[in-house]
């Protein structure tokens, strides 16, 4: 059966601008590695289909003060340059005749945001999130151009740009194994030579971690976190976003993980509707109809089947492995997605992530008190000797 909504306003969703990418990256989740020919664009009469059905009172609610948010996806969002600006265009004239707010960001490569595109970006307040794996070697390990060689260079020179008039663009790194195990310095290194101050970081869970990795994340973390409280109060452009998410949750109960499936979407360049982005593989070549993880289409309405449902109803079901977990109340299940990729059910929590997270809030317990920035009340031997790490590292940078 097909319904018209799902129960619960949409206010955010990602549209796929165009399936094709100009790099090759090792890990991604799109499966593009695994398609040898060109990917569609979005055909422009699909595109404002979207924006129409996205501003429906059916789908978006009634207006109200919450802004709805475009986010612009792909493959690379950027090689659709003439669709952002139509998408724009026309969802801006859809918001003034429904009295509704629109606003738009997305992600990017990095690699196509000159000068010209981000000056045009700024003056409409509309922020990429720039994917960059730490510094040049780590980097160039896995984000690749289709022809292998390493993008790091092209990315730097258009974020020197961007961050001399720009302090807070954010860029976000794919914690692999190999940049966990210098991830203190990888970012010391963007923060103070490249002037990043704007971090956000998602593990990459489809490499096999080892114990010893575990470990070594801990340290790395456990000196970023101290390097971040202390710097953060001489410049508060600094920012890590997972940092910020856990210690935001501290007092705050959430209903849900994230908004997935039941406040944000993703719509793919053929009207396909799923939960949100890392659904959609552009290896999978079936209709709409046939993929499970696809949840409706724009141009029908939502499946009203036990998958769709399955999110919304997310906050009365427990999985086991999160009943005695100490991070669960800011945690909930994970990441539906990579669950879903993993382990096929997206209440099975992926073990990689769970152990990053659950180190992530060890090492915030262990530095803040009673959730303030006020670590050095709790001063151990340990800590004095992370500090102390901390403390050559900024002086060496002096230097
Ligand atoms: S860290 Fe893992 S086990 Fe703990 S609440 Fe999150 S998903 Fe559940
Ligand atoms: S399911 Fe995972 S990838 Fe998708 S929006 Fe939620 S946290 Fe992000």
């Amino acid at each position: 059966m097909i319904v018209k909504n799902l129960g619960v306003p949409i206010k955010s969703i990602t549209i796929d601008l165009t399936k094709n990418c100009n790099l090759r990256c090792s890990y991604c989740f799109t499966k593009i590695n695994e398609v040898n020919f060109q990917l569609p664009k979005i055909e422009k009469t699909m595109l404002f289909k979207i924006i129409d059905w996205f501003f429906d009172d059916e789908v978006s609610g009634s207006p109200d003060n919450l802004p709805l948010e475009i986010n612009f996806w792909g493959g690379e969002s950027l090689l659709a340059w003439d669709l952002i600006l139509e998408t724009i265009q026309y969802a801006e004239a859809k918001a003034k005749k429904t009295q509704k707010i629109v606003k738009f960001n997305g992600t990017t490569n990095g690699t196509l945001l000159t000068p010209e595109k981000f000056d045009f970006l700024f003056k409409n307040q509309i922020y990429l999130l720039v994917s960059l794996d730490g510094i040049e070697e780590t980097h160039n390990t896995n984000r690749k151009y289709i022809n292998g060689k390493g993008t790091f260079q092209d990315i730097m020179q258009n974020l020197f740009y961007i961050l001399e008039r720009f302090p807070q663009q954010p860029v976000r790194i794919s914690l692999t194994r190999e940049i966990a195990q210098n991830f203190f310095d990888i970012i010391f290194r963007l923060h103070t030579e490249y002037k990043i101050n704007v971090f956000h970081y998602s593990v990459v869970v489809e490499e096999e971690w080892t114990e010893a990795d575990f470990i070594k994340f801990e340290q790395e973390l456990q000196k970023l976190f101290l390097y971040y409280i202390t710097q953060k109060e001489l410049n508060p452009n600094f920012y890590i976003h997972n940092f910020e998410t856990l210690l935001s949750r501290e007092n705050a109960q959430i209903i849900y993980p994230c908004g997935a499936g039941t406040s944000y979407l993703a719509i793919t360049c053929d009207g396909s509707i799923y939960p949100c982005h890392r659904f959609n593989k552009f290896n999978d070549f079936r209709t709409w109809e046939e993929k499970e993880t696809c949840i409706g289409h724009v141009e029908y309405g939502f499946k009203d089947n036990h998958f769709s449902k399955l999110f919304i109803n997310s906050n009365n079901h427990i999985p086991d492995k999160c009943k005695n977990c100490s991070v669960y109340p800011k945690c909930k299940i994970g990441c539906y997605a990579i669950n879903y990729d993993t382990n096929q059910d997206i209440y099975s929590p992926n073990s990689v992530f769970c152990t990053v997270r659950q180190i992530e809030d060890k090492v915030i317990r262990k530095f803040s008190v009673e959730n303030k920035y006020n670590s050095l009340q709790t001063i151990t031997k340990e800590i004095i000797e992370i500090f102390e790490y901390v403390k050559n590292k900024l002086s060496n940078e002096e230097v």
